[in-house]
């Protein structure tokens, strides 16, 4: 038996963590966020493929941080295991940064309050800095992700066909989308090959966010609600349709219209999903039933205490400690908002 080389460790594990041009897009989103950015702009080249640029007005990385940002398990984010009991950022792995260089040419340039001029800082696949010059951006940080995948052919291949490719870039729309939402402060904009793809600008508040994100058509059918469960804490806030609106799209492989948040983290809660999607459709008694996705919103607010991130690397799953809680209040919003009474009465949970 024989020890793998560094190389290949580190190859093999970053493209656990980065699987795909969403992703890559995903985790500088949410560095971006994380740096308190008020505006991200997300640039694509040839579906990504090529090129992947975000760059966003946030904090900026410090020089004397600079040599590290990328070198695999240093975060900013939090110092031990204990921190996550109160997470409030996205990130907190140190891991993004590190296995994108793994696999991708990886450049940030960036510039804090405190510096004059930005710096450009090119890396190498170990995530070390190989050359530094200086750049003319303002506040914040750009990351330029080239040749994504290039030592990865199978990966690479999985895009050969035109139709995985735009299947991509309208996943990477969804993502802003979701963003979006939970986001009315935030300005957005996705070009891919200089072409404006989708774009918001910054609002005032969840509904104008909400307006923005889907559409008037889809907002005038949505109602507002508001839950709070005492013991354990949830606060629910959600947009579901209203009673027999037929505002759904007819497919799953149409553009996703339902919305999951924990936390502020847009995530797949499959057996949410479900339940809602179940409990809409028995409103409808014929065949179509089966083919409608409702537009729904649906924000879960817990103590990040209950909350474990860290059970898939791109964190779009959570293990939820009061799974069961969480569920009946969104139903019993739900049941609500379609019906206009409350059907199973539960003591417990409270309007
Ligand atoms: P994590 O987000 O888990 O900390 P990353 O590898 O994504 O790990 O990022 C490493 C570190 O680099 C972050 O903790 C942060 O300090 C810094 N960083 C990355 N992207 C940005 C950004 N857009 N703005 C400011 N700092 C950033
Ligand atoms: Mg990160």
């Amino acid at each position: 038996m024989k020890q793998l080389p560094p190389d290949t460790v580190r190859l093999l594990s970053s493209s656990q963590v980065i699987t795909s041009v969403l992703n890559v897009v995903k985790e500088l989103m949410e560095n971006s966020l994380d740096a308190g950015a008020s505006s991200i702009d997300v640039k694509l080249e040839n579906y990504g493929l090529d090129r992947i640029e975000v760059r966003d007005n946030g904090v900026g990385i410090k020089a004397a941080d600079a040599a590290v940002m990328a070198v695999r398990h240093f975060t900013s984010k939090i110092c031990s295991h204990e921190d996550l009991e109160s997470l409030e950022t996205y990130g907190f792995r140190g891991e993004a940064l590190g296995s994108i260089c793994a696999v991708a040419e990886v450049a940030v340039t960036t510039k804090t309050e405190q510096e004059d001029v930005s710096t450009q800082y090119t890396l190498d696949l170990t995530g070390n800095i190989v050359s530094q010059k200086p750049s003319h951006l303002g506040q914040g940080t750009t990351v330029s992700v080239a040749k994504l995948f290039k030592n990865l052919p199978v990966r690479r291949q999985y895009y050969s066909s035109v139709k995985k490719r735009k299947e991509e870039l309208r996943k990477v729309q969804e993502l802003l989308v979701a963003y979006a939402i939970v986001k009315p402060h935030l300005r957005l904009l996705l070009l891919h090959n200089k072409v404006v793809v989708w774009q918001k600008a910054k609002v005032a508040d969840d509904r104008s966010a909400l307006l923005a994100a889907l559409g008037p058509a889809a907002v005038a059918n949505l109602l507002p609600c508001h839950h709070r469960h005492e013991e354990p804490e949830i606060f629910l806030e959600g947009f579901f349709p209203k009673p027999g609106s037929d505002y759904s799209s007819t497919s799953s492989s149409g553009p996703e219209k339902t919305f999951i948040f924990i936390n502020n983290r847009p995530v797949q809660h499959k057996e949410i999903m479900k339940l809602l999607r179940q409990h809409y459709t028995a409103q409808y008694a014929d065949d179509t039933a089966r083919n409608r996705y409702p537009t729904l919103v649906l924000k879960v607010t817990v103590s990040p205490s209950s909350v474990d991130v860290n059970l898939t690397p791109d964190k779009t799953q959570v293990l939820l400690q009061n799974k069961v809680e969480v569920v009946l209040t969104a139903l019993e919003a739900l049941l609500i908002s379609l019906y206009g009474f409350r059907p199973s009465p539960d003591p417990s949970v409270k309007n």
